[in-house]
């Protein structure tokens, strides 16, 4: 890595640059990171293993819901030992979250970690669960923020620009918000460019105005406003646009794809979760992504809660690694992944995901019981599109064999139209379904801004 523009606090001690304190924090992680990423899957494993007993032994002390449940692990004599006592303890599920409350909350933190602060999770189930992390979790979260940057070997003294936030009355079009840094993760430790957001809910026309207008050099924002964006644009390319980076949602298959065919660029995608931070992040050379084993141990397993084999769809559990503040043990994020074939030819040891699904509640089930996944690739959404002056869609499974093909149009539908979008439908879904369409006068977005195109009411 040359010519990182790296930032002194101190004036007068420019080379090498004397980072601010929060940022030399960070960068003792990311040290670290960069060597531990090339690690085998086995010495990634005992790094896990040495971490999660710390934090075992900590939950059995300071945190009610866990005490006395751990003895078992904390006592396991080896590591065989310990990750078959490790597989055999249960999976902690939404709902016990919700109705622990405090009780998963630590009494008491070891010296060093910093002040507590807490955030709201919406998730998709309406509920808010609260997840509470210290200090000491943001600085790693910061680490590996800016490893995935560097991964990506992005310009950061460039433009970024986000469309993300649904907060109410928050980066408002047409200015936006401006700050002079892309966030203090990245801004303590380099002189990085401008960072400019607008809310995601700003009318795709008016962002497309703002995208030309602010000429960013990446953006930051979700699939589905991606895959809008790239449509309604028509010829419309921005004109520095280096990189999109996409977060918070399922990346549908052809997207990159239709970005590439429409602006030129390729797309980066993240995967994280607000209550256990960063999971997996885009191999710098493949499509693929890698789990960041530094920072959360993920599983996935099967339906009898074996580890998948190579290659198979299995159902997500996290376990952050060092937040303390509220430990989370196997939790069942509800997301499904692929798991990858085999290491990755860039020579990282940390495990392989070749996609992540989304949520089990958006699985389509069929009216003989079984299910799949419906992902609606690029290339079925543009079909679509191309059959009526469509806007916006959602797809929602309302009874076993009746799905209701929900849109916002710019004009009543002549009838060749409906016949034909059923059509389409039908070839989709199968000639199982009775398909009903639906015109509502909205298609909400969560209040993290996120968007499903596909869900089951079931
Ligand atoms: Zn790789």
């Amino acid at each position: 890595m040359t010519d990182l523009p790296f930032a002194s606090a101190l004036p007068d001690i420019v080379f090498p640059a004397a980072v601010s304190g929060r940022g030399m924090a960070s960068l003792s992680f990311l040290f670290q990171l960069e060597q531990s990423q090339w690690w085998s899957q086995d010495r990634l494993r005992q790094g896990q293993e040495t971490q999660l007993r710390q934090l075992l032994a900590h939950a059995d002390a300071q945190v009610p819901f866990w005490r006395g449940k751990l003895r078992a692990l904390i006592d396991a004599a080896d590591s065989a030992a310990f990750w078959t006592r490790w597989h055999a303890q249960p999976l902690l599920t939404r709902r016990q979250i919700q109705d622990a409350g405090d009780k998963l909350i630590s009494a008491a933190m070891p010296e060093g970690h910093g002040d507590l602060a807490e955030i709201f999770t919406s998730g998709s189930t309406g509920k808010p669960i609260r997840a509470v992390r210290s200090e000491m979790w943001e600085v790693l979260w910061s680490a590996f923020t800016v490893r995935e940057h560097l991964w990506h070997r992005r310009d950061l003294g460039a433009k970024l620009a986000a469309i993300r936030t649904s907060t109410k009355g928050k980066a408002l079009w047409p200015d936006g918000e401006r700050l002079e840094h892309w966030g203090f993760s990245t801004g303590d430790i380099f002189k990085t460019g401008p960072c400019v957001s607008l809310n995601i809910t700003t009318p795709i026309e008016r962002q497309l105005e703002w995208l030309e207008r602010e000429a960013p050099d990446y953006l930051l924002t979700h699939p589905t406003m991606l895959d809008r964006l790239l449509r309604a644009g028509g010829d419309f390319r921005p004109k520095r646009l280096k990189q999109v980076l996409t977060i918070s949602e399922i990346l549908a298959p052809g997207l990159r794809a239709l970005c590439r065919e429409r602006w030129g660029v390729t797309v980066i995608d993240t995967y994280s979760t607000r209550e256990c931070g960063y999971l997996a992040f885009q191999c710098p050379e493949h499509e693929h992504y890698h789990l960041q084993a530094e920072s959360a141990l993920v599983e996935i397993l099967d339906e009898s809660g074996a580890p998948t084999r190579p290659g198979a769809i299995g159902r997500v559990v996290v376990t952050p690694l060092h937040n303390l503040a509220m430990p989370l043990l196997r939790y069942d994020i509800g997301d499904y992944a692929e798991t990858g074939n085999g290491p990755c030819p860039c020579g990282r040891g940390l495990p392989v995901i070749k996609s992540i699904l989304g949520r089990r509640q958006n699985l389509l089930r069929l009216p003989d019981g079984s299910e799949r996944w419906p992902l609606l690739s690029s290339g079925d959404i543009g079909g679509l599109l191309a059959l009526a002056p469509i806007r916006h869609y959602q797809v929602a499974q309302v009874a076993t064999d009746r799905i209701e093909l929900r849109l916002q149009t710019a004009r009543a539908l002549a009838d060749i139209e409906v016949t034909q979008v059923l059509g389409w439908a039908r070839k989709k879904f199968g000639a199982e379904f009775h398909i009903d369409l639906a015109f509502p006068p909205k298609l909400e977005r969560s209040a993290a801004g996120k968007f499903e195109d596909f869900v089951s009411l079931l």
